[in-house]
């Protein structure tokens, strides 16, 4: 197959390239390179069967030849991105979706849309099943990236009832492992850094927040499995082993054999406004329909994220 993967050169989008490049297919990625980074596909240069393209997919795409898929994956998903760059956010999941739904429908391309358990906002419903419609605001801070992926949603749905484009929907949680930015503000490679450099953790507030986190490699099975099935509806892929803020800090520190404390930080800037207080996945759906659940445990996928951060970037 040839494969088209947006957000090619981020985290995840870099692991999906690695995966189909593995798996003997062809694979194009393109980036802006806005947050993905050449250093995430640097490995894959010269590889006779990966092309890179520098594009920013909120102007008009355009590929040579026949496409089999296209992944829409690119985003900026860090909470810190999406208020630091909220018109663009609403422009990629916007204008974005629709020119990489219009090129799957040119080239019969089956299309993935990458969503989010943003599209819950701050839930009324715990654990999060699918068929929940979700609780956000359209006017706070994060609803730039919620209501950007949810009209992805609804913008993928409408192509495939009228113009009948094979799509997929998953919505994506909390996932984390090699080719975070150390930068990007997200409370793992924040952790993890902190802790290797014996830094305070910062937990916001009180820490009962919770969250649940997906290993990279498991997420990754999940999009491969529900692009091989006939499955149009959303799918949650993630971990349901669900962690206050306070106890992730505390495995981290476990994991790493950091001596750093713990600190209580009570941000008065946008980061934490509409924060969901809970977070964790239903995957009923992943395991009947794909026959998936991830296989990672925090621990071991802590100890290869914290590796990467030790060897690769540093813990700066
Ligand atoms: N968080 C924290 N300290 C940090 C970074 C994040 O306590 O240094 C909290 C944040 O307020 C949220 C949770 O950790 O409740 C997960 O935040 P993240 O930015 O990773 O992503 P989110 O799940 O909110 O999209």
């Amino acid at each position: 197959m040839r494969i088209l993967i947006t957000g090619g050169a981020g985290f995840i989008g870099s692991h999906l390239c690695d995966r189909y490049l593995a798996d003997g297919h062809d694979v194009i990625a393109m980036d802006n390179l806005s947050t993905g980074s050449v250093a995430n596909i640097a490995h894959l240069s010269g590889h006779p069967r990966f092309h890179f393209i520098k594009h920013d997919v909120t102007h008009y795409i355009y590929v040579a030849g026949d496409l089999d898929m296209v992944l829409h994956l690119a985003s900026l998903p860090s909470p810190v991105d999406y208020l630091n760059f909220p018109i663009q956010t609403l422009k990629v999941g916007a204008l974005g979706t629709h020119n990489t739904l219009g090129l799957a429908f040119a080239k019969g391309a089956r299309f993935l849309l990458a969503s989010t358990s943003e599209v819950y906002g701050d839930p009324q419903v715990h654990p999060q099943p699918e068929t929940y419609w979700g609780n956000v605001n359209p006017v706070g801070p994060r609803g730039v990236y919620d209501e950007s992926k949810r009209f992805a949603e609804a913008l993928t749905m409408a192509y495939h009832r009228y113009h009948h484009v094979d799509t997929r929907i998953v919505r994506i949680f909390n996932t984390y492992g090699p080719r975070m930015r150390s930068d990007d503000g997200r409370v793992v490679p924040n952790f993890i850094c902190q802790a290797l450099r014996a830094d305070p953790l910062t937990v916001y507030d009180d820490g009962l927040r919770t969250r649940s986190f997906c290993y990279v490699s498991d997420l990754v099975e999940g999009i491969v499995r529900l692009m091989a099935a006939d499955v149009h509806d959303p799918i949650n892929l993630g971990n349901p082993t669900e962690f206050t803020v306070l106890e992730f800090a505390e495995k981290v520190i476990a994991v790493t054999g950091s001596r750093s404390a713990i600190t209580f930080l009570h941000p008065t800037d946008e980061r934490t406004r509409d924060d969901p207080k809970v977070r964790c996945p239903d995957i009923s759906r992943a395991k009947t329909l794909l026959g998936w659940e991830p296989q990672v445990s925090v621990a071991e996928g802590l100890k290869r994220t914290a590796e990467f951060f030790r060897t690769r970037q540093g813990a700066g």
